[in-house]
Formats: structure tokens, sequence, C-alpha cells
């Protein structure tokens, strides 16, 4: 089966710092989700406006697969630096030829977040070779000592996040999770520290 909606979800105070989300681009990378559904699920948030992609890769998550449905790694798919990739990293017959990268690029220029965030996993660090290096800095101080510098040995081409920092005025930054991290920390620990991070409370529920 493919065409499995994207669904979004607002969290947060309309009118503060727009922030969004995003889980699940590949569909093998399912554990980040959980921090997500415990952002929606507990008492409201406050401070920030919150959009949420839970699940981008909807037809890969059914599949176990990282690629979605027709086998395109939705993180080589973006109109920057695009170059035709093969294999595990296949980048789609053409820039933004995927439904799925077109439906998320139109979510992010309606938002024009301040901050996006792009959970995956397993690689267990958060990007700090970005746009906003000090709020990567902050945040891998938050979510783990020591921080982790990743890259894609190369092979960041067509990817979300530099889509993004090349064309918005806001920043967007990868954060990696082990292959298994821990129920409690994605329910619990992992909301919390980037609620603090953001400037972001929970009101009274
Ligand atoms: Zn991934």
């Amino acid at each position: 089966m493919t065409g499995r909606p994207i669904r979004v979800w607002r969290l947060g105070e309309p009118g503060r710092r727009r922030v969004v989300m995003i889980s699940t681009m590949h569909g093998n990378e399912p554990h980040t989700r959980q921090i997500l559904t415990s952002l929606r699920d507990r008492r409201p948030i406050r401070g920030i406006d919150l959009g949420v992609i839970p699940t981008y890769n909807p037809d890969g998550l059914a599949r176990h697969s990282r690629r979605h449905a027709r086998g395109v790694d939705l993180n080589r798919n973006y109109p920057n630096d695009w170059v035709d990739l093969d294999g595990n990293y296949e980048s789609g017959p053409r820039p933004a030829s995927e439904p799925e990268t077109g439906a998320v690029m139109g979510f992010l220029r309606r938002i024009d977040p301040a901050r996006v965030i792009n959970f995956h996993q397993p690689l267990n660090g958060v990007d700090t070779d970005t746009k906003d290096p000090r709020f990567a800095r902050r945040l891998a101080r938050a979510l783990w000592p020591p921080q982790t510098r990743l890259d894609c040995g190369g092979l960041c081409h067509g990817t979300m996040t530099g889509w993004f920092n090349a064309r918005f005025e806001g920043s967007a930054l990868t954060v990696e999770y082990a292959a298994r991290p821990a129920r409690q920390r994605m329910t619990a620990e992992a909301p919390r520290q980037l609620l603090r991070v953001l400037g972001a409370t929970r009101g009274p529920g």
C-alpha cells in the first residue's frame, strides 16, 4: 500500500515562537515518535507554537524501510544540492519528485518556523555542523553529555535540513537517538529537555 496520509499536529500557543519537530522521515527509525506523542498527550505546552509531523514516512514505516514505498530516500530528494544517488540513498528521478517532499516543503513554507528539529536514529548525537551551532551545542548538552558531531560522509545531498537552512531565516538541525532508546528517555526525559532548551513550559492540565 502507498499513499498513507502525513499527519500534522499543532501544539503549544499560537502567536509564540514557531518550532517544528519531525520524526520518522526514514521508516526504519520509529522510536522518536514517542517523544512527539508525549509532547501531544501530556499537559499543554506554553511559550512556543509547535508544529509536529510525527511520521514523515508512513509508507516506509509500514514496511520497516528507510526509504518510502517506491524506494526513494526522502532525505536525499530535496531541491538543494540534489544529485542522482542510487541504492540505500536513492534520491529519486529529480529534485522534489516525491509527494512527501512536496507536502513537507509546503508545510514548512506555511509555518516558516524559527527552528526545525528533525529526529533520526541510530547515530546518537546532535548535528553541530549546522546553521546555528550555538543552539546545536546547547541542545547537545541538554540531551547528551558529551555532544557528537555528525556528518554525512560527503553524502549530504538533497537533505531537508540543508534545503531549509539555505532558504529560510530559521535554522534546522538533525538530532539522532540510538537504535533502541529507553522508553523512559523518549516519553519523559527527552520531551522535558527539549522544552527547557526551547524556553517552553507545560501549563496546568
Ligand atoms: Zn534517518
